[in-house]
């Protein structure tokens, strides 16, 4: 699985003419059909809508390896969007809210919220000790977003994705803005919320690196910071 642009358009073009990396090799991959549709709840309150998505597939021209393509907007096993379950981790950590309260006010049920925010509690400290050596790795000055001492695993744990995206901001900071969810599901391959993911031993040690070159020029695949140059 891959982290990619929300911008269907710009993947599939991308995808064409070989700018997106092979996460494993660094070959171009090419499309290699669809996955399986995907219903997806995006919005917060009474305004949520379904949205229905099939995610490209992808096929490495030279390692034959197929990956998954999915937008960085979406998180891997979870039918809400990442942005939405972000929101419901932020409450918790930030006003202390319950899960059956925020359930409420994101207009999701009590069980699915608090199915969220167990998953994040239970890879918090991984979560932590992973972003801090990410961030250590790929900041350009980790000791100037160095974050304050939260008290709890997750308010540790979001305090340095939002330290590792603004540091990830710096270091492109003359094209991108990222977020900390937007750095931490493109980071994860999309498994941020998977704490069976984290508790088995996560792979991020891919470094950053820059977008394939080629194909007939035009903006690169990467014109937020997770596709191509992101391709960990
Ligand atoms: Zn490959």
């Amino acid at each position: 699985m891959l982290t990619v642009s929300h911008d269907s358009v710009v993947v599939e073009l991308d995808l064409r003419v070989g700018r997106v990396a092979c996460p494993d090799c660094g070959g171009r991959l090419r499309p290699w059909g669809w996955a399986r549709v995907r219903v997806i709840r995006v919005g917060l309150g009474t305004d949520w809508v379904v949205r229905v998505c099939r995610p490209r597939r992808s096929r490495c021209s030279a390692c034959q390896g197929t990956h998954v393509l999915l937008e960085v907007r979406l998180a891997a096993r979870r039918a809400d969007t990442a942005a939405v379950i972000a929101a419901a981790i932020e409450t918790k950590i930030a006003l202390g809210w319950g899960h059956r309260r925020i359930a409420a006010g994101c207009g999701r049920p009590a069980s699915t919220v608090r199915g969220w925010l167990r998953a994040f509690g239970a890879s918090a400290s991984l979560i932590g000790v992973e972003f801090t050596r990410l961030l250590v790795r790929d900041a350009p000055d980790a000791v100037v977003l160095w974050p304050q001492p939260a008290g709890t695993a997750g308010g540790e744990a979001l305090s340095v994705l939002m330290a590792y995206a603004e540091g990830l901001a710096r270091r492109f900071a003359a094209t991108v803005m990222v977020t900390w969810i937007q750095a931490g599901i493109a980071t994860t391959h999309g498994r941020l919320f998977c704490s069976s993911w984290w508790a088995a031993g996560p792979n991020t040690n891919r470094p950053l690196r820059q977008a394939v070159v080629g194909g007939n020029g035009g903006r690169s695949a990467c014109h937020i910071p997770v596709t191509g140059v992101f391709t960990v």
